[in-house]
Parts: C-alpha cells; structure tokens; sequence
C-alpha cells in the first residue's frame, strides 16, 4: 500500500492543481472539506461531444463538435457589441461570438491558422453558422471530443473545473489492499475499490444504481460505519468492573405492590439489565420502547437492584420536570432505607453543597437531575449506574463520553422513546447492546386519531367543552414555526388569549420563555386539575406523565413528521380512559399529507410508524436523526439497500464471532474518516 497515496485521498484541496484558495473556500461552503468529500460529488448528467461533424453539416441548435481554423478577428471595442472570430473548415465558415471575454484570451483559445477542435450549441444567424461563448475550446481534439460531466454546480465553479479536478483525483486513486473477505468480494464480482470509484464516475453509469461497483461502494459505506460501532462496543465491554451482587427480594416486593402486571417485554428487559448488572463486564445498554411503554420502571428496579449491592445511582433526565417527576415516583415506590435526592440547577449554589457533600459520603444512594448531574464538581463515592432518559439527541461520540464518566465500576443505561426504523439500528446504536420493549401495556386503549381543518374549528371547541365536562384534560400544541422562536411564542399566546375567552380561568400557557420555577408551578396545577387546558409550543415535555390528559390537539399538523406526530400523541393515552388526537390543518390535504394522516390513524406502533415514515421522508428526515450528529451517508440508502445493511450486520457479527482481527479495514475507516473515533476509543 502507498501511505503518501492514502493520505493524499483524505487531504487538503489545496493539493489539488487547479484548486486555489478560492476555489477551496467555494467548495467547503459545500460542505467539501477534503478530497475524499470530492469523490462523491458525482456528475448528473452528461454531454457526448465525440462525434465531429463539418461546418457544412452541422444541425441548428444541436450541441455540436467541429474542428476549424481560425482566420479572422474582430474586436470592435464598442460596448455590448460582441468580439467576434471567423473560423473555416473545406466546407464553410463558423463564427464564434464572445460576449464579455478579453480579446487576449480570445487570442490564446482560437489562434490564427491553428487547427482547434470547439463544441457547443449551435446557431445560425445571418447566413452564418455560430456559436457563442464556446466553453469546449481546444487545440488538443481528444479533450474535446468525449464525454463532459455535468455537475450541478456550485457557484463560482465551472463545469471545467469540476471535470478537471475530479479527472485528476481518478487519475491518482491509491492503490489499496482489499479489506473484505472472499465471500463478501464476491458478491460484488470482485470489483476493487478503486475500480467501482472509477465506474462511479463514468458518465454512462450514472443512476446505476444496481450495478456491482455502485453496491460495494455503498456496502463499504455501510460496513465502515457499523464496524465503528462494533468496535466501541468490543472496547465497552472489555472494561472489567466489579460485579454487582445482589439478590431479587427488593425488587420483587415492589413488583408485587404495583397496581398493573409488568409486560412480558418489560420484564424481558429487566432481566437482561440485571444479567449486565451482575456481569464482571461493564454495561452499555440501549432501553428502547415506544412513548408510554413503561421504560421508567424498568430502569428504577434495575436503580434498586444496583443500590442493594452497595452502590450509587445517577438518573439524569432531559429536564428538570422530568427529573423531578422521575424523583417523586421513586419516593413513593422505595422503602425509606432508599436515600434519594434531586439536583435541580435552580438549587445551583445553595442546596447543592450539601447535596454535592452527601454524595461523596455515600449518604445519597439515587440521585435525580439535568445533565447538571454531569458536571465535574459532582462527585460520587460509589457510581455503580447512571441511567439517562430520552436521550436519542445524543450521538456516539457524546455517548462515549457519558459511558466513561463514571468511571469502570459504572454501568450505563441509556433509554429513548424514539422507535427508529429496524435497518438502521445498527448504524445509530451498534455501540451498545439492546433491549426493546415493544409491547404496550394491556390496559392501553390506542388514541383514536382525528384530522380537521382548522375552518372546522368550532366543531373541536364543542369536542373539548364535552370533555372538559367529564373532568378530562387537554394539551393544544401550537404550530411550530421553525423559523423564528417570537413566532412561535406568539402564536401560542394569541391561542391561549383566544381559549381563555371561551373557558375562563382554566387554561394555562408554557412555552420556551416560561421560567422554570414557573413551569413547574403550571405543570403542577394542571395535574392537579386546577387547569383543563394547557396550551403550549412543543416545548411542553417529552416523556412527562399526565394520565388525566386524553386530548390532544395539534395544529398545523403538516409541520410535523408523522413520528414526531407519534410522539406528540404519546402523551395523551396513558390512564384508562378513551383518549383522543386531534390534527389540525391549515388548509386541505395533499395526497402525501393524506397518507401520513392515514398510517397514523391506523397504527399506535411506533416501530412501523419509524418505518413508513422513513419510506416517505427518507431517513435524513426522521425525528432527531439529523440533529444527533450521526453522520448520514453519501451512497447508501437504508430504503433501497436494505439487504447490503443485513450482510454488513452478518458480516460484523461474523468477523466479532471468529473475534477476526480489524487491521486490513483500517484503510476503510480512515477514507470514510471514522478512524479517529476507533483511536479516540483506543
Ligand atoms: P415511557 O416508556 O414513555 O417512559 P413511562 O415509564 O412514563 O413510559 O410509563 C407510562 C405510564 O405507564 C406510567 O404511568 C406508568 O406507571 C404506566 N405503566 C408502566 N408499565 C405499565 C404496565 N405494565 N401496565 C400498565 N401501566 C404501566
Ligand atoms: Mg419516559
């Protein structure tokens, strides 16, 4: 392998003749870094100029290739008048017309008396065959005479200089040993690397998409990035800890005092929490289940069962509120033996001292709070797990960090409420180790799923008073205007205005300019009851437990992805009553808005919800997957190549299995720049 070819692959465009600094700042507005970044900046279309014809030939307003002799300039120097230069062949005279080009360059493309190939679209005016600003201009007839990528450009960028510079990093590809096994080259008719790159870029083989070259190149996509994932995984659990020991009678007693059964999937997942709890191997574990799928207690009994062998437990929650809701179910479950606090970031300085105090103690055995709870002055005598609810925001890096926190002895729980769709599990979570729960508890009732005009308006308010009567309570989510933040406020407080007319007195507002002491005032009353309506921006809190509230109305629906929708939804459903989701709509459906209502409407699975969501938005799009960091891809498509994500997973599970060494892939995961989270981890 030629090491100063690898590096070239991945360095600076700067290496690259023809790429000055303007050029390279155009590029990295594109998000092109490197040249690695440039070998997927692939032509869309193409244009054949191989074939020559003579002047007299030529077809008015076709893209044409001729080869000519330049014989007479003319410059007249009046302004909007164009340069012009008479050119010849045995059969006629074309023109080329040149509008703001300097006659020096003029000069230099087309000299007198040379023989010089030119391609273009061309015209016919006054009795003479032209073309103006012919781009395609050379002494050299081969360079003119193929096929001439198109790219969709960028501006400043000229399709000469695209085709130039991609020519010249296909001309100096490295030559790599393969990294795959026989079996998986195979399959792809043991195309190598380089050579699929090359094919790649031929215009002929634009949208093959089938093709082997097309699919090794999108399989290494795959491969490298659950190889990452693998990787992490192996190092998480090489780290030995100290076992926790502990026996099931704390955690069955409360079991036992529960007022529903535990599902099947619940309890599928507590045992395997407590097997990892139990292991002399570090845990780094994903719990993941739909909205209202009970992942709380889970992770509370798995709590208990760490504090019973002597260890401390950190519980960090995405807000306050939930870290406080999480708090207050703990007291009412645990035995007064259990010593639990909260850390809320408006006790910053006060409490907290003596908080921060008790935990080096060990006087504190579950604490509860923001990523506050993170920070390096908090200090604990005996982390054993630290649990963080929702946390699909995070990416791998991010959760790397979180795993080495609390230092070896301490497992990792991870919980998220974000089904995703199955193929890309993997790629999203194949550092960690899964458990799912998919099964909802059985008392559920699914939310009957409604969608309305927002002209239809009056038929809800009937809807809600109805409700509002038979003690119920309702959540109005306000539109969200991605935009601008003062919009979104504003929209919420025009609605709360607007409600309160019609039901004085019992509605409420959040939203993101709510103070937090507020909030939780506000929150605290509408569980109380004090309020029947609350009105919010979707500030109002993922994951947070109201069973009282069984309406929600959502407007301005066709903002929102249907997961996202799923989410919103999730939150009304949750106690024994019929629950209702009302989508609201500024105006009549499209066809597409139609289908996504529909699935919603017929299904209360959040998995197969993730998975036509996907189909429709594309995978870029899904909740929270382009905001978490995770790289998306440049080929591969979790749609379309379902089956080469299946055999990269095969593939991984087999190379994990034979416990295969990794070297021959390093060269893999440098060019698709994972390489450095593997040494980050190393
Ligand atoms: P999530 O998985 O979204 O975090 P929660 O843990 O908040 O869900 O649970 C939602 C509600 O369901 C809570 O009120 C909880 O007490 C209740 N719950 C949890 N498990 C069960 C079960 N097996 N049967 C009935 N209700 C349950
Ligand atoms: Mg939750």
């Amino acid at each position: 392998m030629n090491n100063n070819n690898h590096n070239y692959l991945l360095s600076d465009l700067s290496k690259l003749k023809g790429v000055g600094k303007k050029i390279e700042n155009l590029l990295k507005k594109k998000g092109i870094n490197n040249i690695f970044d440039l070998l997927w900046k692939l032509p869309k279309s193409y244009t054949d100029r191989s074939f020559t014809s003579k002047i007299k030939d030529l077809k008015i307003s076709d893209t044409q290739t001729v080869s000519v002799t330049p014989y007479k300039y003319s410059f007249p120097r009046i302004r909007n008048l164009p340069n012009k230069v008479l050119c010849k062949d045995e059969t006629g005279d074309l023109e080329c017309v040149f509008f703001n080009s300097y006659e020096g360059y003029i000069k230099k493309i087309l000299p007198i008396g040379k023989l010089v190939t030119i391609s273009g679209k061309v015209s016919h005016f006054r009795n003479k065959y032209q073309i103006t600003n012919p781009k395609y201009v050379s002494e050299n007839e081969e360079l003119i005479k193929s096929k001439h990528n198109e790219y969709s450009l960028t501006e400043g960028i000229t399709q000469n200089i695209y085709n130039k510079i991609i020519n010249q990093i296909l001309a100096n590809l490295p030559n790599l040993n393969e990294w795959h096994s026989a079996n998986i080259c195979k399959l792809f008719k043991n195309i190598s690397w380089n050579n699929a790159i090359i094919e790649l870029h031929k215009p002929e083989n634009i949208g093959k998409y089938s093709s082997d070259f097309y699919k090794r190149l999108v399989f290494d996509e795959i491969f490298s990035s659950f190889l990452v994932n693998s990787e992490i995984r192996k190092k998480i659990k090489k780290i030995k800890k100290q076992k926790k020991i502990f026996n099931l009678k704390g955690q069955n007693k409360i079991i036992s005092k529960l007022e529903f059964k535990l599902t099947n999937d619940q309890t599928k997942a507590l045992i395997e929490i407590n097997k990892d709890l139990n292991s002399p191997n570090k845990m780094f574990r994903l719990l993941q289940g739909d909205v209202g799928s009970g992942k709380t207690i889970v992770s509370l009994l798995a709590a208990l069962n760490c504090i019973n062998s002597g260890f401390q437990v950190a519980f960090m929650a995405p807000t306050e509120i939930l870290a406080r809701q999480h708090y207050n179910l703990a007291k009412n479950l645990f035995s007064k033996n259990i010593s639990l606090d909260l850390l809320s970031s408006k006790s910053e300085n006060k409490i907290k001292k003596e908080t921060l105090k008790r935990l080096i103690d060990n006087k504190i055995d579950l604490v509860f709070g923001t990523h506050a709870i993170f920070q390096t002055k908090v200090k604990f005598k005996k982390l054993g797990l630290v649990i963080i609810d929702e946390q699909h925001k995070f990416g791998v890096n991010q959760r790397k960090k979180l795993s080495d926190k609390g230092g070896d002895n301490c497992d990792v729980l991870l919980m998220s409420a974000t089904p995703i769709p199955r193929t890309l599990t993997m790629t999203i979570y194949g550092d960690m180790d899964l458990s799912i729960i998919r099964e909802k508890p059985k008392s559920r009732k699914p939310v009957i799923t409604y969608s309305k005009l927002d002209s239809k308006l009056d038929d809800v308010l009937k809807f809600i008073k109805k409700e509002i009567k038979n003690d119920n309570q309702v959540f109005w989510v306000c539109p969200l205007i991605e935009e601008s933040k003062k919009i979104d406020h504003a929209s919420a407080v025009a609605k709360y205005n607007f409600l309160s007319k019609i039901f004085p007195n019992q509605v409420a507002l959040l939203h993101g300019k709510t103070d937090i002491d507020e909030k939780e005032l506000i929150l605290n009353k509408f569980l109380n009851k004090e309020y029947k309506i609350l009105v919010s921006t979707t500030v109002i809190e993922v994951g947070i437990d109201f069973p009282n509230a069984n309406v929600i109305v959502i407007e301005n629906s066709n903002k929102f992805g249907i997961s996202q929708l799923h989410q919103l939804r999730g939150r009304v459903g949750r106690g024994h009553k019929q629950s209702t989701c009302i989508l609201m709509f500024k105006s009549n459906l499209s066809e597409n808005a139609k289908k996504r209502i529909n699935i919603l409407k017929n299904s209360y699975d959040g998995f197969e919800i993730s998975e036509e969501d996907m189909k429709l938005r594309g995978y870029g799009d899904i909740l929270g997957f382009k905001q978490s960091g995770i790289k998306t891809f440049k080929l591969a498509d979790p749609i379309h190549n379902s089956d080469l994500f299946k055999i990269a997973e095969k593939e991984i599970k087999r190379i994990e299995n034979d416990n295969e060494d990794i070297s021959n892939f390093k060269p893999l995961l440098k060019l698709y720049d994972r390489a450095d989270i593997i040494n980050d981890i190393a």
